[in-house]
């Protein structure tokens, strides 16, 4: 006990919420199947970053979370990494019935480095990733949704237009990430990321990152997550 909270004040975290799984200290500590591991370390990653250490056994727990972290703490491995178990957990991949892991980035910048984190550890296991925001052909989008997919990483504003032109449904969707949710809000996206997360199934898995945490996102969380771990890294939040 008192290890473990040495352990949190060493990384710089804290965090709230109902029995908190303990920081992993390593990889190998979060018992990631062999392909995984390989491409953690094909990488370059050597051990878990901050945020990783206590957020890798809490969304692996299928817990929900709030991940309050600065740019560049390594938050983007932190939800891809159990996102790959949770997929590869599910009974039947049955791939005519749209993604299970959904990702919501506020620019196409962003969701980019997303999609290229995801598919470099989705890859060993045939998981397929698409990328859904502006400035790609629309028609090109809708026909590789269509083709199916696992992962989408998406901004808001195009992930609607494809769900409108019915490119995809979110029947098979339970795990959403909404990632630096205080710029989505920044750019006024609540309205779309609000109507997304209207449309996927309320017994998903649901993470959210922000590197502050303003009113409005503090609304958002206290509504859409269901007793979410709180993890706090550094001075932000
Ligand atoms: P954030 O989303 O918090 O801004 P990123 O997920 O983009 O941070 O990660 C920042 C950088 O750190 C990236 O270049 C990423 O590849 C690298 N990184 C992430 N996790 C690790 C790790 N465990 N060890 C070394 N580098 C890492
Ligand atoms: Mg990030």
């Amino acid at each position: 006990e008192q290890d473990v909270l040495e352990y949190r004040k060493s990384l710089a975290i804290r965090v709230s919420g109902f029995d908190v799984p303990k920081p992993v200290k390593t990889f190998e500590d979060c018992g990631f199947a062999s392909q995984i591991m390989s491409a953690i370390k094909k990488q370059g990653y050597e051990k878990p970053t901050s945020i990783q250490c206590q957020a890798l056994p809490v969304v692996l727990s299928g817990r929900d979370i709030i991940g309050i972290a600065k740019t560049g703490s390594g938050k983007t491995a932190a939800f891809v990494l159990p996102m790959i178990v949770h997929i590869m957990d599910q009974p039947e991949l049955q791939k005519e019935e749209g993604p299970i892991g959904v990702i919501c980035a506020p620019t196409r910048e962003l969701a980019h480095q997303i999609y290229l984190e995801a598919k470099k550890f989705a890859k060993a296991y045939g998981i397929r990733v698409s990328a859904v925001y502006g400035g790609m052909s629309k028609l090109e989008q809708f026909k590789e949704l269509k083709a199916g997919c696992e992962i989408v990483v998406a901004t808001p504003g195009r992930l609607i237009d494809m769900l409108k032109m019915k490119a995809l449904t979110m029947l098979r969707a339970t795990y959403l990430v909404l990632d630096e949710a205080d710029r989505m809000f920044d750019l006024g996206f609540e309205p779309q990321v609000r109507s997304i997360v209207g449309q996927i199934r309320p017994d998903r898995q649901t993470l959210l990152f922000s590197a502050t945490m303003p009113r409005k996102v503090e609304k958002l969380a206290r509504e859409i997550l269901s007793d979410p771990t709180r993890v706090t890294v550094g001075e932000v939040g």
